[in-house]
């Protein structure tokens, strides 16, 4: 049984292309081994993220990697319109849902 103050290893997981740390709702997530990191229901890939071998992809660059194969997943076109020196100015503006890449078309 342990008692008092212990050290104790944990492991938490950065993204072999980004360098996030893999984070959850509170923070910055360790696991108390790698199997219990790369468990598919607990682990890292619980938050998206993908395990080939070594590396690590977070879910943001696994977007990016998608966008760049298959395009971006865009959304709907929003209108913003501003008002400058009494000129209304308007754009439009979509996001991708994957990476969240944007694209601003202005339309006066
Ligand atoms: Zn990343
Ligand atoms: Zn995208």
């Amino acid at each position: 049984m342990k008692k008092g103050f212990v050290t104790e290893t944990v492991i938490a997981a950065y993204c072999s292309d980004c360098g996030d740390q893999c984070e959850g709702d509170t923070g910055g997530l360790v696991f108390a081994s790698v199997e219990a990191a790369s468990d598919p229901e607990s682990g890292v890939p619980a938050y998206g993220w993908e395990i080939d071998g070594d590396l690590l992809t977070c879910d943001n660059c696994q977007g990016r990697v998608d966008c760049s194969e298959r395009g971006h997943a865009w959304l709907d076109w929003r209108t913003i319109t501003t008002k400058v020196d009494g000129r209304e100015h308007a754009k439009r503006v979509r996001r991708c849902d994957r990476c969240w890449d944007r694209e601003v078309e202005v339309l006066s």
